[in-house]
């Protein structure tokens, strides 16, 4: 990929602020997205001080339809093309059978997963080039390929982006946009504090006793797939550390 434009959402943390990195050390120019201006900033302060890239930070809430729009709409005159979009930010909120689910939990997780990446997505389509250079890449997760134990919602809204980067890429392809998705296996990251709400003793032990995967094994797959000639698109590429070879099997050193 030449040098140009790259929207990451999730930026702030994980394995979207890993990209980030990557895709500046690629020459990219960049705009990061989150809620949390702290950590955005943070970020691109960092990476600045190493690459000699644009970086525009939007903050906002990919829940919220308006801000989502009102952020997109903000974009200086420099980043009217926006050659990638790269849906990163999502979230597990709790680990319950369906019977015993926070409903608050399964809205957070619906409307975050599904219908923030539809708002992100239909926001900034309009500056997605549409002769070949425009590229999506969804970050789905090989909970939405196979459901475990108490994944239930969060597996739904991941099956979910699962389908809709196929019917992105089918409804895109006329002119063309190209749509990929990136299915990750165990990841260390704030994912599995986000996920247990601070508890980072419980979010620790997902991680104990195997080879996770981690952020940058993400971020260069990703890069992998933007990087492909011309006429070559990646529909979906499952990564999964050598130890987990399923979403709910993994093999752990007692
Ligand atoms: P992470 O470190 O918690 O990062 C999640 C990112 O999403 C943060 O930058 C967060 O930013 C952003 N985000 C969450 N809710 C948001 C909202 N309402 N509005 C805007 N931004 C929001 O976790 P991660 O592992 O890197 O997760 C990135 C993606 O990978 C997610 O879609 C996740 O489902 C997927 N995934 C993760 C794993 C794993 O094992 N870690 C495996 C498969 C797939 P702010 O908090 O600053 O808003």
């Amino acid at each position: 990929m030449k040098s140009k434009i790259v929207m990451v959402t999730g930026a702030s943390s994980g394995i979207g602020k890993a990209t980030a990195f990557l895709l500046a050390q690629n020459n990219c120019n960049l705009i990061l997205c989150g809620r949390r201006k702290n950590l955005l900033d943070a970020v691109a302060a960092e990476i600045k001080a190493l690459h000699n890239i644009k970086i525009t930070t939007l903050v906002m809430d990919i829940r919220n339809r308006k801000e989502v729009f009102d952020a997109v709409a903000s974009l200086p005159e420099s980043c009217q093309t926006i050659d990638a979009l790269i849906n990163n930010a999502g979230l597990a909120a709790g680990l319950s059978t369906i019977d015993e689910g926070s409903m608050d939990d399964w809205d957070q997780m619906i409307d975050t997963n599904l219908k923030g990446l539809l708002y992100i997505t239909k926001a900034v389509l309009p500056r997605i080039p549409k002769n070949g250079d425009g590229h999506i890449v969804n970050v789905g997760s090989i909970a939405g390929k196979e459901a475990y134990l108490n994944g239930n919602v969060y597996c739904a809204t991941k099956a979910a982006v699962d389908s809709l980067s196929r019917g992105m890429r089918v409804d895109l392809s006329r002119f063309p946009i190209r749509v990929s998705a990136i299915h990750p296996g165990a990841v260390e990251t704030e994912f599995s504090i986000v996920r247990f709400k601070g508890d980072t003793e419980r979010a620790k032990k997902v991680y104990e006793g195997f080879e996770n995967l981690l952020a940058s094994d993400c971020a260069e797959a990703i890069w992998f797939m933007l990087n492909r000639p011309a006429h070559v698109n990646i529909n979906e590429l499952t990564i999964m550390p050598v130890a987990q070879p399923n979403a709910s099997t993994i093999h752990r050193k007692s």
